[in-house]
C-alpha cells in the first residue's frame, strides 16, 4: 500500500499554528513511508470561505517550509483540489446513499428544527434529529423531492449499540450510537457538508492514514458508517492531541497569537517554528531540541507521540528561535534580517509615511524604529489622558480590537473606518481618541499617521499590540468583558440605524455624512 496523507484546511480564516502542526505530522508520516502528502481545500462553507484565506493559508505553509505533491495550486491527478469545484462529485454520492436506503431526505422546517432543539434541551438531552421524515415513504419521499419541496439529506445512524473506532494512537474509542447524530450530508442548496465531502474525497484521493487533531473523534463515527454505506476500505485513522496555552486550555487567539503570519512578522525563523511545533507532543529518540525538518523525518516515528496535551509556549519557542539564530553566519542572518524586513512595497510605504519628518537620512531610523519593533516599550502612565477617563481608554483600545478582527479586509479605508466610527459611536473626538492609539502602535504620541502605519503593520502586529497595551494598562475583567461585548455590538446597531436613516435623508436632502464600511 502506497502511504497517502493529507491536510484539508478550511479557508476561513487566518492560518493557524494548529494547521501547521498537522500537517508537519502528516507530512513526516508520509515521507518517513517514502508515500505522498497532499493538501485538499475544504471549502464547502461558501459563506465563511474566502479565497483570500486559502492564499494565506497556502503561503504561511509553504514559508514554514512544507511542501505538498499535489494540491490546488500544484494540480495532481485527483484533481480538482478544491472542495467547491467538486460539487457533482458529491451530489452523485449522495444520491447513491438514498437509493441504497442509507440516507434520507429530510423536509423539516428551520422553525421545526429549532423548536426540537428547545425542547431537548429544556430536558438536559443532548439536541439531535428525532427521525420524523424516516416515517415517509420512499414514493412520498421522491414524489415531494419531485416537486421541488426544500430538503436536506440525512445520514440513516443505528439507534442503539456502540460504534467501535480504532485510533492509531488511542486503540479502540467506543462512541454509543445514541451519540451520534442523522448527521446532514447535503444541504437545501444541493452542497455537501464537511462530513460527506471529506469522506468521499479521501477514498477518491486514495488517502491511507488520516492524520487529524483530536477535535475530530466525534465525527469519526459518521465517517466510519458513510465508509461501509459505500463499501470502501476506511484509511487508517490518527487523531492528535490538541495544541494548549502554557495554561493547559485550548490553544486561543485571546491568550496567546495562534496565527502563523504573526510569528513570521515578528521575526521567527520558519525552521525554528517548524523545529518547535515538531516538539508538540513528539520527541526525537535522543530527546535533541533542535532539529531540522530531514531530521525529524529521518527519524519520525508516530508511536513515539504523546497523548498529554502539548504546550504551545510562545516562551519557549522565542528561545528556541534564539538557539537557530545564533547558529547563522554574520552573512546569513544579514540576508534574513533584509528578507523579513518586507516587501519593497511595505518598504516604501514607510518611507513615505517619514519623509514629511526628516531633515536628513540619519534621522530615517529614528522614525522608522517601531515599525520593526515587535511589541513597543511602553508604560500605563503613557496612556493618561486629560480628555479620557481610564475606563474609556481600556474600552476603546478593547472595542476597537474586537472590530479590527473581525475585519475581512485590511486597507487604507477599511481600518480608518473602524476606528472614526467606533470613534463617533462612543461619541468621543477623534483627536481625543487617537493618542491611546499611536502609543500601543508605535509607543508614542509623536509618529508616523497611526492609522496608516496599522495598515502597513499588517493585522497580526496591530492585534498583538493592542492586546500588549490592554495588559499594560492591567487588562480587561471577564466581567467588564461581557459588558463592553454587548454595549459595543448595540453601538454597532445604533450605528446600522442611523446609517438607514442617513441614506433616507441623503435621498431627501443630499446632506448626510458618508460613513466608511466597516
Ligand atoms: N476541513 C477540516 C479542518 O478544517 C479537516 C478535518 C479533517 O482533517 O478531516 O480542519
Amino acid at each position: 500500500m502506497t502511504v497517502r496523507t493529507r491536510i484539508a484546511p478550511s479557508p476561513t480564516g487566518f492560518p493557524h499554528v494548529g494547521t501547521a502542526y498537522i500537517a508537519l505530522f502528516n507530512l513526516c508520516f508520509a515521507r518517513q513511508h517514502g508515500g505522498e502528502f497532499i493538501l485538499r481545500i475544504e471549502d464547502t462553507d461558501q459563506v465563511r470561505s474566502t479565497p483570500e484565506s486559502e492564499k494565506m493559508i497556502l503561503d504561511s505553509l509553504r514559508w514554514i517550509g512544507l511542501d505538498w505533491t499535489e494540491g490546488p495550486d500544484v494540480g495532481g491527478p485527483h484533481a480538482p483540489y478544491r472542495q467547491s469545484e467538486r460539487r457533482e462529485i458529491y451530489q452523485r454520492h449522495a444520491q447513491q446513499l438514498v437509493s441504497a436506503g442509507h440516507a434520507f431526505p429530510c423536509f423539516c422546517s428551520e422553525a421545526r428544527l429549532t423548536e426540537l432543539r428547545t425542547e431537548q434541551m429544556a430536558r438536559k438531552e443532548t439536541p439531535r434529529y428525532d427521525g420524523h421524515c424516516l416515517s415517509l415513504s420512499p414514493d412520498e419521499a421522491s414524489a415531494r423531492v419531485a416537486a421541488g419541496d426544500s430538503h436536506v439529506i440525512r445520514l440513516k445512524v443505528p439507534t442503539e449499540g456502540i460504534c467501535q473506532i480504532h485510533d492509531l494512537l488511542r486503540g479502540q474509542i467506543d462512541i454509543p450510537w445514541e451519540q451520534v447524530d442523522m448527521q446532514v450530508l447535503q444541504k437545501a442548496d444541493g452542497l455537501p457538508t464537511y462530513h460527506l465531502a471529506n469522506v468521499v474525497d479521501d477514498h477518491l484521493m486514495q488517502i491511507s492514514h488520516v492524520i487529524r487533531g483530536e477535535e475530530w473523534i466525534s465525527s469519526a463515527p459518521k465517517h466510519q458508517l458513510l465508509y461501509q454505506y459505500f463499501g470502501w476500505d476506511m484509511p487508517v485513522l490518527c487523531h492528535m492531541p490538541l495544541l494548549r496555552n502554557p495554561d493547559k486550555s485550548k490553544l486561543s487567539k485571546r491568550k496567546n497569537p495562534t496565527s502563523i503570519t504573526y510569528y513570521r512578522d515578528m521575526g521567527f525563523l520558519p525552521e525554528a517554528l517548524l523545529n518547535y511545533l515538531g516538539r508538540m507532543g513528539w520527541s526525537m529518540p535522543d530527546e535533541r531540541e533542535k532539529f531540522s525538518l530531514n531530521e525529524m523525518i529521518s527519524q519520525f516515528d508516530i508511536q513515539r507521540v504523546s497523548l498529554g496535551g502539548p504546550i504551545f509556549d510562545p516562551e519557549k519557542l522565542t528561545w528556541l528561535n534564539a538557539l537557530w539564530l545564533r547558529e547563522l553566519s554574520p552573512g546569513q542572518l544579514l540576508d534574513r534580517v533584509l528578507q523579513w524586513s518586507g516587501s519593497r512595497e511595505k518598504l516604501e510605504a514607510i518611507s513615505a509615511a517619514i519623509q514629511p519628518r526628516i531633515h536628513t537620512l540619519s534621522e530615517a531610523v529614528d522614525w522608522a524604529s517601531f515599525y520593526f519593533n515587535g511589541l513597543p516599550r511602553i508604560t500605563a502612565e503613557q496612556f493618561a489622558s486629560k480628555k479620557l477617563s481610564e475606563l474609556q481608554v481600556r474600552q476603546s483600545l478593547q472595542l476597537a480590537l474586537w472590530r479590527l478582527e473581525r475585519l475581512m479586509v485590511w486597507n487604507d479605508t477599511t481600518v480608518p473606518a473602524v476606528l472614526s466610527d467606533l470613534a463617533s459611536q462612543m461619541d468621543i473626538k477623534l483627536r481625543d481618541f487617537m493618542p491611546a492609539f499611536f502609543i500601543a502602535i508605535a509607543g508614542s504620541t509623536s509618529s508616523t499617521p497611526v492609522m496608516q502605519s496599522m495598515v502597513t503593520l499588517g493585522a497580526d502586529l496591530v492585534y498583538a499590540r493592542l492586546r500588549h497595551a490592554l495588559t499594560v494598562l492591567g487588562g480587561v475583567s471577564k466581567k467588564e468583558s461581557s459588558e463592553w461585548q454587548k454595549w459595543e455590538q448595540q453601538l454597532g446597531q445604533q450605528q446600522t440605524s442611523e446609517q438607514a436613516d442617513g441614506q433616507m435623508n441623503a435621498a431627501s436632502t443630499d446632506s448626510a455624512t458618508s460613513h466608511q464600511p466597516e
